[in-house]
């Protein structure tokens, strides 16, 4: 069995990937054509979307995650890139995503007219087709832009409120997590304490980022004052001993992102990257894309790396693999299902290429 055949068998969970940056430049095409957008984009074919796609820097990055944003305007908006989001699923072998999705910037933030259950109805749709015909599983990450809370030199709580009253009037269409993302320096974690301390109780999955753009106070934060149960990306970490041992003996999982580290400059390259070292110390890491059209990657390219670049056995990735379905939010009897599903699939995989 050749490594990408071996990737390809290996059933997979994604728990760190946002649904508006996992949308294929296709699927862009699609969306501006209904809205008679095209003149807003730099290409009307899949080949120069795609070069446009390419990173090249964060304003860059920015500038096509908000043309994006701009073309999804009604429920079915939605429901086609939670559809597509499971067709790509299938495509990969991906059995589970949680997508993040960022409610606020559509209903608040750019003034679409789209309220909170016109995008819960066109994510459920979608969500239900894809199950439906490829009997994958999504379930959604609602997030606050950490950054639009930091306006005007103080705090608004006005951005984390309204997410988690979404999140909230999601709770039985597929919401199992609450997030923080966005740019961390100048946005720390404390003053989000008043929204996360009420989403605890509910049963959410409390998954801010922290540690990527900033350093291991961030994490701290994140860890001792949003009561985080998974933290996104984390690999800062690395730089605070005591840290790691916090995160090692309550074994926070990381959801970590090669690829979109070394893009955003985190890392130069991926041989720098902390991840093996991180798991060496008996962290427990997640393999994951975060917005992989936009950084020229997938889930199963991540996965290739930990073999080609990383040096990792069959079994240490199979290992990795199982962590996400491990520490995923979904319901426990899905995960339990998912989780004998992956342990049939696995057996007889293992043995060394
Ligand atoms: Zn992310």
């Amino acid at each position: 069995m050749t490594i990408s055949q071996f990737i390809r068998v290996l059933p997979k969970a994604e728990i760190h990937v946002h649904l508006e940056g996992a949308i294929q430049p296709e699927t862009v095409l699609a969306l501006a054509r209904r809205h008679n957008q095209l003149d807003r984009l730099p290409a009307a074919d899949v080949a120069g979307l795609r070069r446009w796609f390419t990173f090249t820097d964060f304003p860059h990055f920015v500038k096509i995650y908000l043309t994006i944003q701009d073309l999804l305007r009604t429920p079915a908006d939605f429901e086609l890139i939670a559809y597509q989001c499971g067709v790509d699923m299938a495509a990969q072998n991906i059995r589970y995503r949680e997508a993040t999705v960022t409610p606020f910037t559509h209903t608040d933030y750019q003034n679409k007219g789209l309220t909170i259950d016109d995008i819960l109805a066109g994510l459920e749709a979608g969500r239900q087709r894809a199950a439906a015909e490829f009997g994958v599983e999504i379930r959604w990450v609602f997030d606050i832009p950490r950054n639009l809370s930091f306006r005007n030199g103080g705090y608004s709580p006005v951005p984390a409120e309204r997410t988690l009253e979404y999140a909230l009037a999601g709770r039985n269409r597929g919401v199992v997590g609450f997030g923080l993302g966005g740019y961390e320096v100048g946005a720390p974690p404390e003053p989000f304490a008043h929204v996360f301390a009420r989403a605890k109780p509910t049963g959410l999955l409390c998954v801010p980022h922290a540690g990527e753009t900033a350093g291991p106070d961030s994490v701290w934060g994140a860890v001792r004052q949003l009561q985080a149960d998974r933290i996104g990306h984390g690999v800062r970490a690395i730089e605070d001993p005591a840290l790691l041992v916090e995160l090692r003996a309550r074994q926070i999982p990381l959801e970590i992102n090669p690829t979109s580290n070394v893009c955003l400059g985190v890392y130069r390259r991926l041989a720098e990257h902390p991840l093996p070292h991180l798991d060496r110390m008996g962290l427990k890491i997640t393999v994951n894309s975060d917005d992989p059209p936009l950084f020229n990657t997938s889930l199963s390219h991540e996965y290739q790396f930990l073999l080609d670049e990383f040096g990792y056995s069959q079994a240490d990735v199979i290992r990795l693999a199982r962590n996400a379905f491990e520490v995923c939010g979904v319901e426990p009897d899905v995960k339990t299902r998912l989780l004998s599903d992956f342990d049939r699939r696995v057996t007889g995989l293992g043995t060394d290429i």
